[in-house]
């Protein structure tokens, strides 16, 4: 059986961590920083097989070189972009074997936040890096916002029942901005009751599902005719597309209040 459990890293960053039974190699994506990685392996008497790395931000990246002293470790990472440490580079379309784990992984072309995004899609989960959040999603920074609205739409298109890990625990934040968009949606309602008892409890939100983010995250629903209203309210002017509609959003969430 496959386990897959976070080390919550910094103020809100998790890094994934799959493992396998039996196994005593675990694949950590996005170590943004090794120490909290490297107590709770020597807790559980394990080591890293293999990494894998979504994009090149800081707290995704930072513990690489630590991890590779250590470990010496097999490194997958976006070949678009530079990052030290990375010894196998890949690209949307590529499928990688993790040493250990018995895991095939897809690699995604997750372009948007920034310039070779990408996400890991196998057994039935999805490792989204700062593409896709519980309730929102990564702000643009170097891609388009073109190429982010494609990148949430290869997401979308995942089997519902996808479990999607992301890097951060932004969620009710970003639901409280999903709120303004779409006051009237129920699910969305129940959905930040859930969040706040889990958050007062210091419990991860996330991993999320592909059919909970179709229901209640905004920038998955920019075909939604209330999305869609919300947007064109805020602009002040028609939006005749998703991909323009997720523009809007976007835009509008950057000068949100935290
Ligand atoms: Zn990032
Ligand atoms: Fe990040």
């Amino acid at each position: 059986m496959l386990k897959i459990w976070p080390v919550p890293v910094f103020s809100d960053n998790y890094v994934w961590m799959l493992e396998r039974d039996g196994s005593d190699r675990v694949a950590v994506v996005d170590p943004g920083d090794a120490g909290p990685v490297i107590a709770a392996l020597a807790e559980r008497g394990l080591e890293v097989g293999a990494v894998l790395i979504t994009h090149h931000h800081r707290d995704h990246v930072g513990g690489l070189p630590e991890l590779i002293r250590r470990f010496h470790p097999p490194v997958w990472g976006p070949s678009a972009e530079s990052i030290q440490g990375v010894d196998r580079p890949l690209a949307g379309g590529d499928r990688i074997s993790l040493p250990g784990l018995d895991l095939e992984l897809d690699v995604v072309d997750l372009r948007g936040h920034t310039a070779g995004h990408v996400g890991f899609v196998g057994a039935g989960c999805a490792f989204v890096g700062d593409t896709l959040f519980a309730g929102g999603c990564g702000r643009v920074f170097e891609g388009t916002m073109e190429q982010m609205h494609g990148s949430l739409t290869r997401l979308a298109e995942l089997p519902p029942e996808t479990m999607a890990y992301c890097a951060h625990e932004y969620t009710l934040a970003n639901l409280r901005f999903a709120s303004a968009v779409e006051p009237g949606n129920g699910a969305l309602a129940d959905r930040i009751a859930a969040v706040e008892t889990a958050r007062a409890a210091s419990q991860p939100t996330v991993p999320s599902t592909i059919a909970y983010e179709l229901a209640t995250n905004p920038f998955l629903r920019c075909g939604e005719a209330s999305v869609r209203a919300a947007a064109e309210s805020h602009a002040g002017r028609s939006i005749p597309t998703p991909a323009e509609v997720f523009a809007e959003l976007r835009t509008w969430k950057d000068g949100w209040p935290a």
